[in-house]
């Protein structure tokens, strides 16, 4: 209760030092109708006061890349500029990561998500603002998603006196194959939050495009290891030993099958071998052999299913071959992460204030990806929306594909993702409060 006390005399105090700011005085949100947010919001993300401080954000951030969990100084960044912008947050959560709110504290809630990892890799793009951290790259694009949604942040905050409810700022760590979001998850942070939106840059979509589609957009995935155990020995005298490679060999050949035999052919899925380890003389069968992979799905079921099976054919068909096998789906390391599948009303409403915003012209639909992306953890628990924001440049030639050493962002893209995190949660926050009635019991603990 004392919190809750705390919290509204903050908002109060901060509703005056902020209108002290210069951009106060042309965000007076009163008087601008539902309709007019697109074009107000994005006008603001253009503007250089926004924009210029959402690259430098980004270059900062792009200088000093942090893997999964390892995010300190990244998120050390982001709180530093809430805490300038004068927006409450929690933190930590799962790790590193920092869930800001902005509006009137109270129910409804919606959510807006950035990851905020690197990857391990040595960038080869040389520039003024290239990592400075051997080894370690943003190639993925997450330093301009943190931007965008500090320039989000910045833009709702100015009219937070307007919000309809209170938008959720999540700051995830470990996105890159770690989960992040499902530990963000299980920290209870969607509690009583209505819907939840996420965006990734893409080189291959021109700047002021979007594209997305309803139901799958991006693959399940999952993770196997396993090793094959047999018996050593002379590789002259093959009868005294039981050869773990032929076993493996007949394992990855029966595993896949499962694709091409036992999948329906309208139901995509990939079951790869991309790891084959054992042996190492020309004239001795070793003991064992380790192998691994990857496989994708695009429905749970389907998911489940087809994770059973590998398991079931590694085994068996090492038995066949008189070799023991133990399979790990590596579940620690390597956390299986569900399809993305966004929600069919929220594929409507996305299109609706994204055409809004850039034009109807500029929504594309788009084709599923083989891709996996753990916004789908969120997705899982609440209605969730994804979608990719284009930022290629025509006149700047071919940008390399995400995960590339020479992964380049086109800062230009940055208004048009600020603004539609904005719009979304600022008119999604008004549908909801026109449309449900709300429950009293809806509120977060640390509000
Ligand atoms: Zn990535
Ligand atoms: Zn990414």
């Amino acid at each position: 209760m004392g919190f809750l006390v705390l919290i509204r005399a903050f908002l109060i105090s901060n509703l005056l030092v902020f209108c002290s700011l210069p951009i106060c005085s042309d965000a007076s949100f009163s008087s601008v109708s539902a309709s007019e947010i697109p074009e107000k919001f994005l006008n603001l993300a253009k503007s250089p006061e926004v924009f210029d401080w959402m690259v430098s954000i980004r270059r900062k951030i792009h200088e000093n890349p942090e893997l999964g969990y390892e995010e300190f100084e990244t998120s050390k960044l982001i709180r530093a500029e809430l805490d300038k912008l004068g927006v409450k947050y929690k933190y930590p959560v799962a790790v590193t990561g920092v869930v800001g709110y902005i509006g009137s504290g109270e129910a409804p809630f919606v959510a807006l998500r950035a990851d905020m990892d690197a990857l391990s890799m040595q960038e080869m793009v040389e520039w003024k603002h290239k990592s400075k951290n051997p080894g370690k790259m943003h190639a993925c694009g997450h330093d301009a998603h943190v931007a965008m949604l500090l320039g989000a942040a910045k833009i709702l905050q100015e009219h937070r006196e307007s919000l309809k409810g209170t938008v959720v700022l999540i700051f995830q760590p470990a996105e890159e194959g770690g989960g992040g979001a499902k530990r963000i998850v299980d920290a209870g942070i969607l509690k009583n939050v209505k819907a939840i939106f996420g965006l990734h840059v893409s080189p291959g979509l021109p700047v002021g495009k979007v594209s997305s589609r309803h139901g799958p957009l991006l693959a399940g995935t999952g993770f196997f290891e396993a090793v094959i155990s047999g018996k050593g020995g002379h590789a002259a005298i093959p009868h005294h030993s039981i050869d773990p490679i032929l076993a493996a060999s007949y394992i990855v050949v029966s595993l896949q099958h499962l694709v091409s035999r036992e999948a329906d052919p309208l139901d995509s899925q990939v079951v790869t071998v991309a790891k084959f380890q054992g042996g190492g003389a020309f004239n001795v069968i070793p003991d064992s052999v380790v192998i691994g992979g990857t496989f994708r799905t695009f429905s749970k079921d389907t998911f489940v299913h087809l994770k059973m099976r590998i398991e079931e054919v590694i085994i068996q068909q090492a038995a066949v071959q008189r070799c023991n096998a133990t399979v790990d789906f590596l579940s620690s390391e390597k956390p299986c992460c569900p399809p993305t599948v966004n929600n069919e009303a929220l594929h409507q409403y996305f299109q609706n204030v994204a055409g809004d915003v850039l034009g109807i012209s500029n929504v594309e639909h788009m084709q599923p990806l083989m891709g996996s992306e753990d916004f789908s953890f969120y997705q899982e628990a609440i209605p969730g929306y994804f979608y990719f924001l284009g930022m290629k440049n025509e006149t700047k030639g071919k940008f390399p594909s995400p995960h590339s050493p020479y992964f380049e962002i086109n800062e230009d893209a940055f208004p048009f993702g600020a603004a539609l995190h904005a719009t979304l949660a600022a008119r999604h926050l008004i549908e909801i409060q026109t449309k449900t009635p709300l429950i009293r019991d809806d509120h977060h603990d640390e509000l």
